[in-house]
């Protein structure tokens, strides 16, 4: 099989930038793609953090305007990634959050600082580094939405480009005057081009110039089509249908493994299960609950957002205590929510740890009953994944990679042994919780239902299979 080259272009990968999900796709699918027969670079854009990690980088190529000022592509290995920095100092020489200055609002010129990644992506995908010319180009989400456009309209030959939306709630939206600025020909404007209703958005740029489109699971890729769910780009989605498609993430499964994580007082997996009671009951001390191995413990990993249902979830605590049931909550996000979350809390009953904080999170998944997730959108979640990792039930809203990652117990599927957790629509939130309560103490199907999420695969690999067969596809 021919070794196939790809470009990925983002604004962000782990371990070397992150701020949600997206990190963890661009940084985890490189080494998973790797034994796909598919060779990855990474060009992210070079902020300090970036530049900082490059071991022995090397000036691949040099510009000396890009969008007002020189820059250069820095080539090394940084983070375990083959990178390609585009050190544009007047864009990039910014420390902090990538996307928001220190007064916390979005950077003025972030149009052009991406437009810019998307450029030099672009040039790159054309050949101008020596002895790299990739096949494909895969650029993700808004930040990179322009690569697919300048390539689009490049004359001669270009390599194929892939879209790939994790959220399609960022549109990268931006004032319809910059088009001369960010070098989009006129015939870019309008709805068949960039335009979004009366403004440019980069996003959409992607969405309509690259060969093909992906999110992050199959279900979100059907619901994205639908105006409830499309975020305004549902009518250009169904047009294209032809070639939007899903592949879910998976997670890191050497980071995420109960039965070697340094993170969890008691290391287990399927086949001592028994093992999870001291976390337990780590878990419910840490987290101000009575410590008791009994009492049915949900756990809430989670951005606090509306997107992520915890309003609703707040709307439920009377149904959680009328079962005798304790809830977890790591998390921050949204003031107001943080606030209610925080306020919300309950010696012995439910407990609260406002802030992000990975070691906690693994605590959380070794120790809880169950992972609650209401969420009203999800792309794909990562943290229902680790839950069927860890042996914590998930239970979550039937939307997006959520419907696609969990089985839900119902009668037949208890019967045929193969429930991971349990699905509900946003409405029955409360009879989840009760239903859920019922599946804890009947010990062999909870049991059954532990095991058999624990076998689920939520590696990289399958996800790595998928995405070179669609490379492979386009190449031909
Ligand atoms: P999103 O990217 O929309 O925030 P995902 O579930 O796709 O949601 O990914 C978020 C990841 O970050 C999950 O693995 C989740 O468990 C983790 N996470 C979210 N909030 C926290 C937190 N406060 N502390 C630790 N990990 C968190």
């Amino acid at each position: 099989m021919r070794k196939l080259k790809l470009l990925s272009v983002a604004s962000e990968a782990y371990p070397l930038l992150k701020t949600g999900g997206l990190a963890d796709v661009t940084g985890a699918l490189p080494e998973a793609l790797a034994r796909e027969g598919v060779s990855v670079k990474t060009m992210l854009p070079g902020y300090p953090a970036v530049l900082e990690a490059l071991e022995r980088p090397r000036t691949v190529w040099k510009v000396t305007d890009l969008f007002g000022g020189p820059a250069r592509v820095l080539a090394g290995q940084g983070g375990g990634l083959d990178v390609l920095a585009v050190d544009a100092p007047h864009l990039f020489a910014r420390s902090g959050n990538p996307y928001l200055g220190p007064d916390g609002r979005d950077w003025a010129d972030n149009a052009v600082r991406f437009a810019a990644l998307s450029r030099v992506a672009a040039d790159v995908g054309l050949g101008v580094v020596a002895g790299f010319r990739p096949d494909v180009v895969h650029a993700h989400d808004w930040q990179a939405g322009l690569a697919a456009t300048y390539l689009h309209f490049a004359a001669g030959k270009r390599p194929a480009t892939v879209m790939t939306v994790h959220n399609l709630a960022f549109p990268g939206k931006f004032e319809p005057g910059l088009l001369g600025t960010l070098g989009l020909p006129v015939a870019a404007f309008g709805v068949e081009g960039v335009e979004f209703y009366g403004a440019i958005s980069l996003l959409k740029a992607g969405l309509v110039y690259a060969d093909r489109i992906t999110t992050v699971s199959p279900t979100y890729a059907a619901e994205i089509r639908m105006p409830e769910f499309g975020m305004g780009f549902d009518g250009l989605l169904r047009a294209r249908a032809g070639v939007v498609s899903g592949i879910l993430n998976g997670i890191d499964t050497d980071i995420w493994n109960p039965a070697n994580d340094g993170l969890i007082p008691a290391r287990f997996d399927a086949g001592n299960l028994g093992k999870r009671a001291a976390n337990k009951a780590a878990l419910q001390a840490r987290m101000g609950l009575a410590v008791n191995p009994e009492a049915p413990l949900f756990a809430v990993v989670s951005r606090l957002s509306w997107q992520k249902g915890i309003d609703l979830l707040l709307a439920e605590l009377p149904e959680l205590a009328r079962h005798g049931a304790q809830l977890a909550v790591l998390g921050s996000g949204e003031a107001a929510l943080e606030a209610r979350m925080a306020g919300a809390v309950a010696p012995g009953r439910i407990g609260c740890v406002i802030r992000y904080d990975e070691a906690l999170a693994h605590l959380m998944q070794a120790g809880a009953d169950a992972l609650l997730v209401p969420s009203r959108f999800e792309p794909c979640g990562l943290t229902q994944l680790c839950a069927l990792r860890y042996g914590c039930v998930p239970v979550v809203s039937r939307v997006g990679g959520l419907a696609d990652t969990v089985i839900d117990a119902n009668a037949a599927a208890v019967s045929a042994g193969v429930a991971t957790g349990v699905q509900f629509t946003l409405e029955q939130l409360g009879a989840a919780i009760a239903r859920t309560v019922t599946l804890y103490r009947d010990r062999r199907v909870w049991s059954a239902m532990q095991a058999n999420g624990m076998k689920a695969d939520v590696s990289w690999a399958g996800p790595a299979r998928a995405y070179a067969a669609l490379y492979r596809g386009l190449v031909g």
